[in-house]
């Protein structure tokens, strides 16, 4: 592919699978539109620069001095919230030096696309370099409809009053309840407040917002936010599926094994089980998953990341023999590549905790789910899974004990009369219909490349 010479997107992700996937992933599209990508990464996370030879990266580091505030050991007790905050402390400073050496030197900078998750200090930066910003939400609509309401719902007094009244309709956001708002166990939950409040302002103040979702999925939800939000939308999703420029993924030998494992398995008939990148569960809710998968006598796939149950290292609170018992009939592994799992026929059901990447991911492929979301944007997509799309079913973590799981996993697998793999397969059309030529993410598509064309870097400050 011959590159549009001159014409070059710096792109800067938030440092977790969940937002550095679909940021590569948009790379790649860009890339396969004729634009050359730079990736400004922090060095907390650095991905291995020679899986994307397409793109460039630059490093951006700390701003402390000495040590990494990332790298030391209390950061793996860190909550989320903290997480984010320090991340954003630490790299702020350093992206705007790096950003402005880049927009000085070498080829024309057409524009910034910053995950939405560092707020409007990437905006400040891109406005002194006099480079127009993008933002990449990196989450569905529905659930920036409730982050953009968050302002309202603390005025209505939906956060101190939470946990008394879970069940209850938030009247604002059908057909959300209380238990689905976006919120995170933290310490500091108006840190969160203000990590929410800056990412919508930063959207706001944005030259428009590139999503990774799909109209015939999200019309509504995103006819709503752009309403109420005066800057260009493109829902170009779902990022995988497009033509890009990716190279061939290299598989190692787990990945094979896995493979080779699910190529014995009948169609349809494997509960593939993961938490994503970031949740983590209790001792006792692992233990509890294990017997449940162990039960309900599917075979299961299943990842457990060194780091998913509190505490422990990887396995060893399992009891004594519980592989062997299994045998064949389970695998757990520490990752897989979920992309080509979910696209292998032998999976008939993602019990998921409904991270976005993992949601689109899953319809994409028309495997329903079972939803037992942690944390933020993962309980409104359970919502929307179960109530509005109705592909899949919710069971709530404080339900997860081993007879519900291995009673809620059979009725999903029996789906009689229930119609979840049907709807999952229609939506896994429609997905394709809006890549097609014409269809309205390939429509969308061709409308960003003509925003991003239109640019005028250097006329920035009159827009
Ligand atoms: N993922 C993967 N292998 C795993 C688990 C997750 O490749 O074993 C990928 C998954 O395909 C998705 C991302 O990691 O792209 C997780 O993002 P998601 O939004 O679902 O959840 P998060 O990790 O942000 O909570």
């Amino acid at each position: 592919m011959e590159e549009r010479k001159g014409r070059r997107i710096i792109m800067f992700p938030v440092p977790f699978p969940g937002h550095f996937n679909p940021m590569i992933q948009l790379a790649g599209i860009f890339h396969h539109r004729g634009f050359s990508v730079t990736i400004l990464h922090t060095s907390y996370n650095f991905p291995d620069p020679s899986r994307y030879p397409h793109f460039t990266f630059r490093t951006i580091s700390h701003t402390n001095e000495g040590e990494d505030p990332l790298s030391r050991p209390e950061t793996s007790g860190m909550d989320l919230v903290s997480l984010i905050r320090v991340l954003k402390q630490t790299y702020v400073e350093s992206f705007r030096e790096t950003l402005a050496a880049e927009v000085s030197g070498g080829d024309t900078v057409c524009c910034l696309v910053s995950d939405a998750i560092w707020g409007r200090n990437t905006e400040d930066a891109a406005k002194e370099v006099g480079v127009r910003r993008l933002v990449l939400r990196t989450g569905g609509a529905a659930s920036f409809r409730a982050f953009a309401a968050f302002p309202l719902l603390r005025d209505k007094g939906y956060f101190s009053t939470l946990d008394s009244r879970l069940d209850g309709p938030v009247i604002e956001l059908p057909p959300l309840k209380v238990k689905d708002l976006p919120v995170v166990e933290t310490n500091d939950p108006d840190e969160l407040y203000r990590i929410i409040t800056d990412m919508v302002e930063g959207v706001k103040s944005s030259s428009g917002v590139i999503w990774n979702t799909f109209e015939d999925l999200e019309r509504d939800q995103l006819m709503d936010c752009s309403s109420n939000f005066h800057v260009p939308f493109f829902p170009i999703g779902p990022f995988h599926k497009h033509s890009n420029d990716s190279p061939p993924k290299t598989k190692n030998k787990e990945d094979n094994e896995i493979t080779n494992w699910l190529d014995k398995q009948q169609p349809k008939s494997v509960v593939y089980a993961s938490f994503g990148s970031l949740a983590d569960v209790e001792e006792k809710e692992f233990l509890e998953i294990a017997c449940g998968l162990r039960n309900s006598e599917h075979p299961f796939l299943w990842v457990v990341r060194p780091g998913l149950v509190r505490g422990t290292e990887w396995l060893e609170s399992l009891p004594c023999g519980f592989m062997e018992n299994i045998g064949h009939k389970g695998r757990i592994v520490k990752w897989v590549n979920q992309l080509d799992v979910l696209a292998h026929p032998a999976v008939g059901l993602f019990w998921t905790h409904c991270g976005w990447n993992s949601t689109v991911e899953s319809i994409c492929e028309g495997v329903p789910m079972i939803c037992t979301p942690c944390f933020t944007d993962q309980r409104v997509n359970a919502r929307y899974i179960a109530d509005v799309w109705r592909v899949g079913k919710v069971l709530e973590r404080s339900m997860m004990d081993k007879g519900e799981i291995e009673q809620v996993v059979r009725s999903a697998m029996i789906d009689e009369g229930d119609g979840m793999r049907d709807r999952c397969l229609a939506f896994k059309e429609m997905a394709d219909n809006c890549l097609a030529k014409n269809g309205s993410s390939s429509n969308y598509l061709d409308k960003l490349v003509r925003h991003i064309l239109s640019f005028d870097s250097y006329a920035f400050t009159s827009y």
